[in-house]
């Protein structure tokens, strides 16, 4: 499957799947099955962030505001009465998984402005961290056309830029990008991997069709070349069969464009940049050698544990002289790692009761100093 190798995930979930087009209403079934499919990965170990729109085409329906086009005012007041129903209905699914959904409203200068970019990010994270998935939508009731993302295609890429998520998937109404749109010209050809965004790839781009659609294949391109950049692959799925996200991979097509940076990079500054580190683990002579040679830590080379930490956590990794060698993601808890430290790591079931990764850091989650 496509998204396995993926941690941190970011789901960019578009109107036209959530809102039906005739009667306006929010789609509660197909949320039903997105979130069953949201809950497998969550329990596999994903950290997720869900970018919902839907908020101004729910509210049109609720505040009864029929097809018209809207002024701005008006599509404020669909916003305001709409955002709280379409959280109404995610929350609800999600309750049946005992998943706690926890609503963020960004404006575009909570994701330029650094000082406000780094309060949202820390919220995020620390949500992710409590075991919740962060539900986000622009704020548009408070958001005037020249200062609003105005679609969600770029906004959840700058969400997943902010958070350093390897995996952004666009779910649409379209199963991926074409060489032209296939609605108008039925020799457009699909194209299923891009690996630059060329100004070529971006003359393929369209529109958005009609309805409730705002962004078409041009903000989803955008959003592609923001997140690629950033070192998170992008995934343009059709989101309109029921578990599309479970599906993906395995039945119908999709368009995956590659990271400019590998994710381990993009994870690798994240986890150098660390503002704080929980707990330090010394390491004997045989494991400095391995970690110089790009082996991960394992635990029979552990020789003290200091700090109380959690599985997840930034911790220092330091010799035996207390010389800092770098930092990185431990795979146990401080209490666990006490337990398995000097033993192998075929050992760890027997001595933890359950059997987790066989390294303490893996190499991927590890970043030396020079
Ligand atoms: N933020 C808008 C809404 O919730 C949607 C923007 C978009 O469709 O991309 O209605």
């Amino acid at each position: 499957m496509i998204l396995q190798d993926t941690k941190r995930l970011v789901i960019k979930v578009g109107s036209a799947l959530l809102i039906d087009n005739t009667s306006h209403e929010i789609k509660d079934n197909w949320i039903e099955t997105l979130c069953a499919d949201i809950a497998d990965l969550k329990r596999d170990g994903v950290e997720i962030v869900i970018v919902s729109s839907g908020a101004i085409g729910a509210g049109r329906s609720v505040l009864k505001q029929g097809t018209k086009t809207l002024r701005l005012e008006e599509k404020q007041a669909a916003a305001a009465a709409g955002q709280i129903r379409l959280t109404n209905i995610w929350q609800e699914k999600f309750v049946a998984h005992e998943i706690v959904l926890a609503q963020i409203l960004l404006t575009p200068s909570d994701t330029e402005q650094r000082r406000r970019h780094l309060n949202a990010r820390n919220t995020i994270e620390t949500l992710l961290g409590l075991g919740s998935i962060p539900i986000i939508n622009e704020n548009d009731t408070v958001t005037t056309e020249e200062i609003r993302f105005g679609d969600n295609d770029r906004l959840a890429a700058r969400v997943a830029q902010m958070i350093i998520a390897d995996t952004l998937v666009l779910l649409s109404d379209i199963d991926g990008l074409y060489t032209a749109d296939p609605r108008k010209d039925s020799t457009a050809e699909f194209i299923d991997e891009v690996s630059e965004i060329t100004p070529d790839i971006k003359n393929m781009a369209s529109e958005a069709a009609p309805g409730n659609s705002s962004g078409g294949m041009v903000t989803k391109l955008a959003a592609a070349e923001i997140a690629t950049r950033a070192g998170c692959q992008v995934i343009i799925a059709d989101g309109r069969p029921k578990h599309s996200l479970a599906r993906l991979g395995l039945e119908g097509r999709f368009t995956r464009f590659i990271p400019i940076e590998t994710s381990s990079n993009a994870r690798k500054r994240w986890i150098a940049g660390a503002v704080s580190h929980a707990g330090v683990l010394t390491i004997d002579e045989g494991a400095v050698k391995a970690l110089g040679t790009g082996g991960s830590l394992l635990p029979a080379g552990i020789n003290n544990v200091e700090g109380s930490f959690e599985r997840g956590d930034t911790v220092i990794v330091s010799d035996l002289k207390g010389k800092r060698l770098g930092c990185g993601i431990c795979a146990y808890s401080a209490a666990d790692v006490r337990m398995i430290a000097g033993r192998k790591s075929g050992d760890i079931e027997e001595l933890l009761g359950y059997q987790g990764r066989d390294e303490i850091i893996h190499r991927d989650d590890l970043v030396l100093e020079d």
